[in-house]
């Protein structure tokens, strides 16, 4: 833990720095002046030195996309290897914001520096926004020393990078940690296929939650549609639909032809045990994997980074099953 000099705002988009257009709020560029011009008036602003980078496009989070995740590994890690930041904020919009968090965790296993991820719940310029009090907090948090890896920082709150998600759309403490359990033999090394210098094409993936009236022709068309990998969100501890012999027949055949399945639970506070219920027994059988208490942020982001990287199903489900960077 060491406090951090030379820091890289990276700066995605998000309502932090949103304007007002005729369609409602929309991204906005020129946030450094903003940030500059605010920080400039406090008596008490964080000293360390900065720069800003703006990614290009910047998005409302909600149009975040595989390759814009990849946008950001580049920018941060050039940020780190070729002009020497020691630290990289990450401004992002708060729909999608935990899910790049897990992704990034995943996509920059071992980079030697803190990542942060912040935004907002009103824009930087609206009365009583959250946008400086996030910014400062998260400015501080570098002054005062962060762990390296990927953390969140929202509404006073440092929060892991791949268990936390979006619970609340209006109120300023939008993020928490899920409390689920934590099975968590760490991977004793990661190797450089699964670390941050890896490059990784996009993957054709999808969630789909198990519920009353799924049918196994719902589920077909899906695993026929060319998905790679797929995030099954079942009930409780890890059961669904398991007396419908077509749709188990559905999920073997997808499995045998080299799609990657895994399974999160619904409930917030939920872990996958197969073993609990015949009914976990039966889906487990056709090839689903357990993730544990992952969410599904987490579960999407690292499906994303270890079929991305080139590695077989088989290869894959191992590194899915052991915990990389605290995400079990
Ligand atoms: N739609 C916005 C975004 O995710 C919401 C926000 O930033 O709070 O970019």
């Amino acid at each position: 833990m060491r406090a951090v000099k030379n820091l890289l705002v990276l700066y995605t988009g998000g309502t932090i720095g949103m304007l007002e257009t005729p369609e409602g709020l929309a991204p906005a560029g020129g946030f450094e002046a903003r940030m500059r011009e605010y920080l400039g008036q406090q008596a008490k602003a964080p000293q360390l030195q900065w720069a800003l980078q703006e990614m290009n496009p910047l998005l409302d989070s909600a149009n975040m996309q595989q390759h814009n995740w990849l946008a950001m590994r580049d920018a941060i890690v050039e940020a780190v290897e070729v002009a020497g930041h020691d630290g990289v904020l990450v401004l992002h919009g708060t729909d999608t914001l935990a899910h790049s968090a897990a992704a990034l965790s995943f996509l920059l296993l071992g980079l030697p520096v803190p990542v942060l991820l912040t935004g907002s719940m009103l824009p930087a310029g609206a009365p009583g926004s959250d946008a400086w009090g996030n910014l400062c907090g998260a400015l501080r948090q570098f002054e005062l020393g962060l762990e390296d890896g990927v953390q969140l920082y929202f509404h006073g709150q440092l929060l892991h990078g791949c268990r936390t998600s979006k619970l609340r759309s209006e109120a300023f403490d939008a993020f928490a940690a899920l409390p689920r359990h934590r099975d968590s033999e760490l991977a004793a090394e990661i190797p450089a296929t699964l670390g941050y210098r890896q490059l990784r094409q996009p993957v054709n993936l999808a969630i789909m939650p198990v519920f009353p009236g799924l049918h196994a022709e719902h589920l077909r068309a899906l695993l026929d549609s060319g998905v790679q990998g797929l995030v099954l969100e079942c009930y409780g501890s890890g059961t669904g639909p398991s007396d419908d012999q077509a749709l188990l027949e559905v999920l073997h055949s997808a499995r045998q032809r080299g799609v990657m399945m895994v399974a999160i639970s619904q409930c917030p506070e939920g872990t996958v045990v197969f073993d609990t219920y015949a009914a976990g027994n039966r889906l487990r059988a056709t090839g689903l994997v357990s993730a544990g208490g992952m969410t599904r942020e987490a579960a999407l982001g690292k499906l994303f980074a270890l079929l991305g990287a080139g590695l077989d199903v088989e290869a894959a489900e191992r590194w899915f099953e052991l915990n990389l960077c605290g995400e079990r």
